[in-house]
């Protein structure tokens, strides 16, 4: 079996290879920013200001609902501080890049930067990982949804993808808040409001028809596009008990252009490895990562990484095998017997015997 290394240890393997500019931050990644700001806003006042058909409103809710998604792409690197470099600049830009998701600044840096990339896929401590059979047979809430057949599980798995990024934003903020200082709890909890406000008194304002295509619409879109990666990012593959971002993610991949207009948030594993690296870096951490360790490394096209997540349960019976407890049929997760391509149970012998040899032959 593959021994698990630590970011940190690819990390020092692979950055005397990349150029000394990889390392600066890229301010012009504030550009992307700033058109896709130009286009929300154009796009709320149009709607609010004139009496367009409902197509029409329609269509600009299409295009705004990606582009809440870019934002917040954006702001997750803006927030990793490889934009900008001073605190209040990267605090007040990154706010404005997350204000259609309604995540505040500060609450992300501690979810997303302090615990989910320090204990990435550790089953007690990494807020994104997915709950174990144990922790499912604890929570009361998931039980009647494992009752359903397994493609209505799937679909309503996908459906859900639509408002799981702010469903989950604030179950982070309730969880969170305690943990800062209480002199700093104002500012967390102001993060939280000062969006929220603006979009109700938004509704208020223009009523609930425009507002529906003005934000509702498009936070639903944001949301489902925001997910895919993060549900894809690191569902399919284990547990593990050391934070290997080569066992522990996976890169998507997707035509370049949609890379261009999402920040090259689709390199996750890459991202994992170099947080503080601006994306745009990111091509030239993968080709080293494939030189060197070929059989570690994961990648498939996005939807077919999607294909798999709609295939498979979300509850882990052990670090590497999935289950699920109505069925009791388990799966493999990636690098442990998955193959995306094919997605089938396990034996039912091998179910049973749980922690043998993973299998580490067929990676993405
Ligand atoms: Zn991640
Ligand atoms: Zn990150």
């Amino acid at each position: 079996m593959k021994e698990l290394q630590s970011f940190g240890w690819y990390a020092a393997r692979v950055a005397p290879h990349l150029p000394k500019k990889a390392f600066n931050p890229a301010p012009e990644r504030l550009w992307g920013g700033l058109a896709y700001l130009i286009v929300v806003i154009a796009g709320i006042l149009t709607i609010s200001l004139t009496d367009f058909n409902i197509w029409i409103n329609l269509a600009i809710a299409i295009v705004l609902g990606p582009s809440f998604a870019a934002m917040g792409f954006l702001g997750h690197e803006i927030l990793h501080g490889t934009v900008v470099r001073k605190a209040w600049l990267r605090e007040l830009t990154g706010g404005i890049a997350f204000f259609p998701l309604s995540t505040g600044p500060k609450l992300w840096v501690k979810w997303h930067n302090m615990t989910h990339h320090r204990h990435t896929q550790d089953e007690e401590k990494d807020p994104d990982a997915w709950p174990t059979i144990e922790e499912f047979s604890k929570a009361k809430i998931l039980k009647p949804f494992y009752r359903l057949p397994a493609s209505l599980r799937g679909f309503l798995g996908m459906a859900f993808l639509a408002i799981t990024f702010t469903f989950h934003s604030s179950r982070m903020f309730k969880r969170f808040i305690t943990e800062f200082k209480p002199e700093k709890r104002a500012s967390v909890w102001f993060q939280l409001l000062f969006p929220w406000a603006t979009w109700i008194g938004l509704l208020l304002l223009i009523g609930p028809l425009k507002w529906t295509f003005a934000f509702l619409l498009p936070l639903l879109i944001g949301n489902f596009i925001v997910m895919a990666y993060i549900a894809t990012n690191h569902r399919l593959n284990p547990l593990v008990p050391v934070n290997d971002p080569l066992a522990n993610s996976l890169t998507v991949t997707l035509p370049k252009w949609v890379d261009v207009l999402h920040f090259n948030f689709s390199y996750h594993t890459e991202h994992h490895l170099f947080p503080g690296m601006s994306s745009k870096y990111y091509p030239l951490v993968k080709a080293e990562l494939k030189k060197r360790w070929p059989e570690r490394y994961h990648e498939m096209p996005m939807l077919q990484a999607l294909a798999a997540l709609y295939k498979t349960p979300r509850l882990y019976s052990n670090k590497t095998e999935l289950v699920d407890p109505g069925a009791g049929i388990a799966y493999g997760t990636l690098g442990h017997g998955l193959n995306p391509a094919s997605i089938k149970p396990k034996e039912a012998d091998a179910v049973s015997s749980t922690e043998k040899k993973p299998k580490d032959s067929m990676n993405g």
